[in-house]
């Protein structure tokens, strides 16, 4: 590890002043994402910035009768939230299909959604790869490619965002609140990650010194028919191969609204607003759950090894889909 500088900020003022005064500063959370990536030389930050002691742990009612989550609570805190299980039992069920019950312990809510790819690749410095260091090449397209994405890829990279969180957070519109030099503004999650385009280095639209604050939770939460299925190599401790947040309103039989978001495919949660308006109106049948998941990954592209995620991507929709219709309460 190189040697780096610390400070620890008790503000959001303060951390924003720090990183910003500082060249090549980064924040620093729960650490599970950012200290294993400077460890293995991947990332380089000169300065860190401690955020842990700010007072952005809490979760309450938000303006338009949803939820704000405060930046710095776990990924454990917020699953087991009674509001969150009960209101939002979608964002609860997909933070728990991720990682481990000690890494959900340290790992905070803003850090997750700003957790890099896990292309093998990004985390071996003896290859090039376009995100680590632009310009070098992207090993993956022509090398090992099973874990990577299908949808929305460049010719400069092909990898997926890993967070679960997010992909439920995709789903249910949430909205990311951010504060840095500049001042305020939200960032709508659907438009927070990047697609890799010709600068796949950069990840999302938050700027360099600004620091994620909150995570509002529009009203809606789809408690009543929803699913998150994480298909995966193992049982736990695994990234998605594709993952499904599904989510339904129903009126009678008949649906009112459907809300998919698809993880493990791309460089950022994916959603097709347009396929899922061809389920308004619609009965719940495999037939129309079919023509929908057709419709969610028309224009793929596989690169060999991860050509099969193509049909495990309309078949885990289906399933979703079925799944969140049929659940106790169903029409
Ligand atoms: C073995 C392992 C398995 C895992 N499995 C999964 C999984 O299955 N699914 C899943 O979703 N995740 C998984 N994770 C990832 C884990 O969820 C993330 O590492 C974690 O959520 C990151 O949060 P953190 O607070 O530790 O972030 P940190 O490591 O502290 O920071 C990550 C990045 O976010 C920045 N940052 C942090 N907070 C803020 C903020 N408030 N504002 C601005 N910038 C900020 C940091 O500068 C850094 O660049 C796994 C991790 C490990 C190590
Ligand atoms: S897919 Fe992206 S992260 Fe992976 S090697 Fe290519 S450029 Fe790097």
């Amino acid at each position: 590890m190189r040697p780096f500088t610390y400070t620890r900020a008790d503000g959001v003022e303060a951390a924003v002043d720090q990183v910003a005064s500082h060249p090549k500063a980064k924040f620093i959370a729960g650490g599970t994402n950012l200290l294993d990536l400077m460890k293995i030389d991947v990332m380089r930050p000169q300065h860190l910035v401690d955020i842990t002691h700010i007072a952005l742990k809490t979760i309450e009612e938000n303006q338009e009768g949803g939820l704000r989550l405060g930046a710095l609570v776990t990924n454990a805190d917020t699953a087991y939230h009674p509001e969150i299980e009960q209101r939002y039992p979608l964002l609860s069920h997909a933070i728990l299909a991720g990682a481990t019950g000690q890494l959900r312990n340290m790992a905070t809510d803003g850090g997750n959604l700003l957790q890099r790819t896990r292309c093998y690749y990004f985390y071996d410095t003896d290859t090039p790869c376009n995100k680590r260091e632009p310009g070098s090449g992207c090993s993956a397209i022509n090398g090992y490619n099973r874990d990577l994405a299908i949808l929305g890829t460049s010719e400069h990279c092909i990898a997926t965002h890993p967070s679960d969180m997010a992909v439920a957070l995709a789903a249910l519109e949430a909205k990311v609140n951010v504060t840095g030099k500049g001042g305020d503004r939200m960032i709508p999650l659907a438009d927070f990650h990047r697609l890799p385009g010709d600068t796949p280095h950069i990840d999302t639209n938050l700027k360099e010194d600004e620091i994620i604050t909150s995570i509002d939770l529009p009203a809606k939460g789809f408690a009543d028919h929803y699913t998150y299925i994480k298909l995966r190599d193992r049982a736990s401790y695994a990234f998605a191969l594709v993952s499904v947040a599904a989510a339904l309103e129903l009126n009678g039989e008949t649906i009112k609204e459907a809300r998919i978001a698809l993880g493990g495919v791309a460089h950022k949660p994916w959603r097709v607003p347009e396929a899922e308006a061809m389920l308004r109106g619609q009965q719940a049948t495999r037939e129309n759950f079919r023509k929908v998941a057709e419709a969610y990954v028309a224009g793929a592209t596989g690169y060999g090894d991860n050509d099969f995620k193509i049909e495990l991507a309309k078949r885990a929709i289906v399933r979703a889909l079925e799944q969140a219709y049929k659940m106790e309460g169903a029409a």
